[in-house]
């Protein structure tokens, strides 16, 4: 039996996928165009962009390195995907939790470190 919550949590789903459909629509219509309209979005929100981007590459610089190993399982879910590091705090580059891409996604959203309001 499907409670109001699943049905939202679908209409919720459903919306998502509706977007990622539209966007990859817009790409494979014009790639140019789009990733001209992705480079003024990010030199806009450079704020925003760039602590994430700069942490990123210290998580990467550090793996070449050894510095940093990368774990084989999901810190949340323990599944075997690719892991990406999530950063609780940019000005703390190395310290990560080795999350797969789904539960990254969630966690970021869980816990936002940037907003609109912070970069103002
Ligand atoms: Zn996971």
């Amino acid at each position: 039996m499907a409670t109001d919550k699943d049905i939202l949590r679908a209409r919720h789903r459903e919306r998502g996928r509706a977007a990622t459909a539209q966007r990859r629509a817009r790409y494979a219509n014009n790639p140019d165009a789009f990733k001209a309209q992705v480079a003024v979005w990010q030199r806009a929100n450079a704020a925003r962009v760039r602590p994430a981007h700069t942490a990123s590459q210290a998580v990467y610089r550090a793996l070449k390195r050894g510095l940093l190993v990368r774990p084989s399982r999901c810190s949340l879910c323990n599944r075997s995907l690719p892991l990406e590091a999530a950063h609780s705090d940019y000005t703390k580059p190395l310290k990560v939790i080795w999350l797969c891409r789904p539960c990254h996604r969630w966690w970021d959203h869980r816990h936002p470190k940037t907003r609109r309001e912070a970069a103002a």
